[in-house]
């Protein structure tokens, strides 16, 4: 069949909370030709086989993650925005500057050509891979990543397994030990490679109380038995050097969260070097004129609501770049980070008062590689130490908030940029 999309003004691509709070708002404030890509079925992203705790910060209300997802999906489309879900975007071609750019999909009637002005990409996050985290052992089924297996229990209804250790501690850990209670299987332990837990620890012990599993921390996976299915698991103390051996039919892989940003990866789009997604400015554009990024396609996990406060900030920068043809020329100042802070996003930073940013989006953020007690942060430009501030606990994988308008701007050489450093902590 010959299908084809006349030019658009913006296409977005990923239906998920960045995607599709960027097409609401940049339906209601203009007449904009918008079109909203989604490579599934269903629009809602994430959230779809997520449960409880959605909509806080952006919708203001309790949600569920599938009540949320709906949600979102009814507005968009009550919206002048077209939504064409089974969509995949298989290749983004950028166009030089002032010209359209071209996404190559695969729609369900066939390929087909989108030009577009503006490209959101929305496309969201996955977790690392058992190859990615070199887990050692056999390769047996049981295997699994939170996202599928709250697809396997939210969305389809199957129960995994009976015993099931975890591994990792990031928030997400949390959900899984909910997923699974929830399918009736029964949790052999949580593991985390840190001597500290990356997620509230007071919330994980009560967690471990209530369901009566162990968190054991510090400790690393030495081997995976069984041959067809999961049989058990090795496991090797880094304080003690024993081993301890556990059964269990499934293991459950959480968190070390990666951007899906494939899409970028044949385009002169720079990425950043740490999250490996687009690197950014503080307006959301990446390094090729209007091509902008939102949501958890910029970093890895963060929570559903904050990424759609930046869907929200994107598409706005799209809407006031939409009104010129000219191209204003900022002056950016480059940020660096160095470890164990993971990365900085933006990238790019533009000076400028808090109050500029969402009064409920904590932008510009870092991420630490682990929690980090008494730790001291400190910004430096040239030789010269512009912001310094100590914090009594900073919780690893998590946002915190970079508070730009406590730095002397003044000092900044512009060219060299900010460095972001930890100089203390345990
Ligand atoms: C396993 C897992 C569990 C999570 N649990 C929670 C939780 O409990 N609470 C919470 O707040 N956050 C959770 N998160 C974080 C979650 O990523 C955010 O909540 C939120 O969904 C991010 O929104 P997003 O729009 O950036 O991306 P997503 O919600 O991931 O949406 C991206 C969308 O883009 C689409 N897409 C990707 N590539 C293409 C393409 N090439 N063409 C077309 N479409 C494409 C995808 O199909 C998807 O629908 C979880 C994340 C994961 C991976």
């Amino acid at each position: 069949m010959d299908i084809s999309i006349e030019p658009l003004d913006v296409t977005v691509i990923g239906g998920g909370p960045a995607g599709i709070s960027a097409c609401l708002e940049l339906c209601t404030l203009t007449g904009l030709s918008i079109a909203l890509l989604e490579g599934e079925q269903e629009l809602g992203g994430m959230p779809r086989s997520c449960h409880i705790f959605f909509g806080l910060r952006d919708r203001k209300r309790f949600y569920t993650g599938p009540s949320y997802a709906r949600k979102l999906d009814r507005l968009v489309r009550k919206t002048g925005a077209r939504i064409y879900t089974g969509f995949r975007v298989l290749d983004l071609v950028t166009g030089s500057p002032g010209d359209a750019h071209e996404l190559h999909v695969l729609s369900p009637e066939g390929p087909l050509c989108i030009r577009s002005r503006f490209i959101l990409l929305a496309t969201g996050c996955f977790e690392s891979s058992r190859s990615e985290r070199f887990l050692p052992g056999t390769r047996p089924s049981g295997i699994f990543t939170t996202g599928t297996l709250q697809q396997l229990v939210n969305l389809r209804g199957l129960k995994p397994g009976d015993r099931a250790l975890i591994i990792g501690s990031e928030h997400v850990a949390l959900s899984s030990v909910l997923t699974l209670k929830r399918a009736g299987v029964s949790i052999a332990g949580l593991v985390e490679g840190d001597l500290r837990l990356n997620t509230y620890a007071s919330v994980a012990a009560s967690m471990s109380r209530f369901f009566g599993f162990p968190i054991l921390k510090n400790t690393a996976i030495h081997r995976i038995f069984g041959s067809s299915r999961v049989e058990g698991v090795e496991l090797l103390s880094g304080r003690s050097k024993e081993t301890l051996h556990l059964d269990c039919d499934t293991i459950v892989m959480t968190g070390r969260f990666r951007p899906d940003s494939s899409l970028i990866d044949n385009t002169p789009i720079e990425k950043d070097p740490y999250t490996l997604g687009p690197a950014v400015d503080t307006a959301f554009m990446t390094s090729v004129q209007n091509i902008f990024a939102a949501g958890n396609v910029l970093r890895g996990a963060d929570t559903h609501d904050l990424c759609a406060l930046e869907g929200r900030l994107a598409a706005r920068s799209i809407i006031r770049n939409s009104r010129t043809s000219k191209q204003k020329i900022f002056r950016y100042i480059p940020m660096r980070a160095e470890r164990p802070i993971r990365y900085v996003v933006p990238q790019r930073i533009m000076p400028m008062p808090k109050r500029f940013f969402s009064k409920f989006l904590p932008w510009p953020e870092i991420q630490l590689e682990k929690t980090l007690l008494r730790p001291t942060l400190e910004a430096w430009s040239r030789k010269e130490r512009i912001w310094q501030g100590a914090y009594r606990r900073l919780l690893g994988n998590t946002r915190i908030p970079l508070p730009i308008e406590k730095f002397l701007w003044d000092r900044v050489d512009p060219a060299l940029g900010v460095t972001l450093r930890v100089i203390q902590g345990v």
